[in-house]
């Protein structure tokens, strides 16, 4: 693991979106090539040894967090998108998040049955969002092995929506 603490390289915006939310801004880290990177490489050397297959990962940051590590383990990447967005046959299934709800979509063909797959975004909050990833995921036939982020903010619990799944989050709040 690396010595770097990545929260010096994590931004706090009061406010935002919201009056009340205190926003973990990532765009500070990602920037920093040395920084991004070790990221991608200590949560690479966390969730190895769970033989994944693939990775999904929920738009936007999720891509930003699930591509980079799907490449740096070899396997493939499935998107999972906001409704309306995949151009072929999707699932679907809505949820809500911290502020606001929407849904989320899949491509039928996106995970084969029974591959191990793990989840990836940049923030865990109230579980919400992972929670219907891997509701997708299984509609699918696939096994969610693993959940992986940049940042979980404990105080809100969402860890307990992955109950069966090995989490990896690099900074907790
Ligand atoms: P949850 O569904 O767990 O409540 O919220 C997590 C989702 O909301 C993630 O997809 C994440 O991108 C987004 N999110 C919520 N709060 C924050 C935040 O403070 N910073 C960032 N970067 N994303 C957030």
């Amino acid at each position: 693991m690396s010595d770097i603490n990545f929260k010096d390289y994590i931004r706090v915006i009061p406010d935002f979106p919201q009056p009340g939310i205190r926003f973990k801004d990532i765009t500070t880290l990602l920037k920093d090539g040395d920084v991004y990177r070790a990221a991608i490489e200590d949560i690479r050397k966390a969730v190895e040894h769970l033989k994944i297959d693939i990775i999904a990962g929920p738009e936007a940051r999720g891509f930003v967090v699930g591509a980079p590590l799907a490449t740096a383990l070899g396997v493939g990447f499935a998107p999972i998108r906001k409704s309306g967005k995949l151009p072929g046959e999707t699932i679907q299934a809505s949820y809500d998040l911290e502020y606001g709800n929407d849904s989320l979509a899949m491509h039928k063909d996106a995970i084969s049955p029974g591959q191990r797959v793990l989840i990836a975004d940049d923030l865990l909050a109230t579980g919400g969002t992972i929670a219907t990833s891997m509701n997708l995921v299984r509609q699918l036939g696939g096994e969610v092995v693993g959940a992986a982020f940049l940042i979980e903010l404990s105080y809100l619990t969402g860890r307990e929506k992955l109950e069966g799944v090995e989490v990896f989050s690099l900074v907790t709040y």
